[in-house]
């Protein structure tokens, strides 16, 4: 066997897509420390910073009194009454009748797929949705059309060209994880009106992110109780794990009694739901966080646009920096690293070949002039690498 993998991993290394994980000491939640030295954060999901909030951290060591794991899926002896809170404050949050927390936001999605499309079902993907997406897709029973990125018409031609005689779900991120572009959700909710479909977006990137107080993507969109299913994640804004799916609660106490990755395995700790709750109701009475997140996001985006740098246009805390070949994008990371700051390169076959990139994100936790001092060093790093806006 140790040949054969050995063999396949060497395959994956002359490709460059060898990957390892790198231990990192979060120092709070614009920093973390390695090897005695501290760099700036700029690849976090924790937009809001609220990993580090007092708040947040003393509703976790409160909660540790019931134990530090469940000891139970949901259905048998796990549900703490954390639970039921969370869901009731997270239903309220986004609009919705109920809500059900799952232990990943991946869970989330692969468990509500694979349980709304049966047999007789469809769904329609976009083609850059998130893994756990195309994954829910691929344990749905039902099959799957891929219509072209946030193309509202080829989802019309679509779902016209086909003929169903169960249940149509059309599936979206809310905000794209790589791009940081926003579906149209309003033409999207349309063709699915016009065709009788389901429509379910996917708010990991934007549930305290984007729409008036950080309500994501339907209420940016103003398209509240138009959503049939809304997903969401406690592991990125709400600084904790998990993710959840609101909607009607016949959906929910459907997905109870269907969504495999919610029956099958053990509940989140009290700790977990209970820093994901203060998270929460950190974003209701702090509405101003968001703020923060868009200045900042507006911010860096423009500083690295006016150091020439191919910053792709957008109004979310995810910027695309274009670089173009794998290596350059590598070498740049790597380079910046060296200078005291984390971001992301995002190569294939994640992105398509020529268009490999830095993916930098802002929170809500960073400063003005950190931002503007890591703008300043990414662009000259970008130039003394030969990399600039217009070869791309
Ligand atoms: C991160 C992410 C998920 C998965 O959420 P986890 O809580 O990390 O499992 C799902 N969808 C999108 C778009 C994501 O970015």
């Amino acid at each position: 066997m140790s040949a054969i993998l050995a063999e396949r991993l060497a395959l994956i290394s002359q490709q460059g897509l060898y990957r390892r994980t790198i231990d990192y000491e979060p120092v709070d939640a614009a920093h973390v420390q390695k090897d005695g030295r501290i760099y700036l954060m700029l690849a976090t999901n924790n937009y809001l910073g609220l990993t580090h909030q007092p708040a947040v951290q003393q509703a976790a060591a409160t909660a540790l009194a019931f134990g530090t794991g469940s000891g139970g899926s949901r259905l048998t002896t796990g549900s703490h009454l954390e639970y039921a809170a969370l869901e009731r404050e997270l239903a309220a949050f986004k609009g919705c009748e109920a809500a059900l927390v799952f232990n990943t936001g991946y869970m989330a999605n692969v468990g509500a797929i694979s349980a709304l499309a049966g047999p007789d079902d469809m769904v329609f993907s976009d083609e850059l949705n998130h893994a756990s997406i195309i994954d829910g897709c691929r344990l749905a029973r039902g099959r799957t059309v891929v219509y072209r990125h946030n193309d509202a018409a080829d989802l019309a031609a679509k779902l016209a060209a086909t003929d169903c005689a169960g249940l149509r779900l059309i599936v979206t991120d809310g905000v794209f994880s790589m791009d940081g572009d926003i579906a149209p959700l309003d033409d999207i909710v349309a063709v699915a009106e016009r065709y009788g479909a389901m429509v379910m977006v996917d708010d990991a990137h934007a549930t305290g992110v984007i729409g008036p107080g950080g309500h994501g993507t339907a209420a940016y969109f103003g398209l509240q109780g138009r959503i049939d299913v809304q997903m969401g994640t406690l592991s990125k804004s709400l600084a904790a794990e998990g993710g959840f799916i609101a909607g009607s609660q016949v959906l929910i106490n459907y997905l109870v009694n269907t969504a495999r990755s919610f029956i099958f395995s053990t509940a989140l700790a009290p700790a977990t739901v209970a820093a994901a709750r203060a998270a929460l109701e950190e974003l209701i009475v702090r509405p101003s966080l968001v703020d923060k997140l868009q200045e900042n996001a507006r911010f860096l985006r423009q500083a690295l646009a006016e150091g020439g740098l191919a910053v792709s246009p957008g109004e979310t805390p995810i910027i695309p920096v274009m670089v173009g070949e794998a290596a350059a994008a590598t070498a740049l990371a790597e380079e910046l690293r060296s200078e005291g700051i984390i971001v992301s390169a995002i190569r294939p076959p994640t992105v398509p070949p020529g268009s490999s990139r830095l993916r930098i994100t802002v929170s809500a936790a960073h400063c003005r002039e950190e931002l503007a001092g890591a703008a300043e060093c990414i662009v000259r790093t970008a130039k003394r690498l030969g990399i600039t806006g217009e070869e791309n």
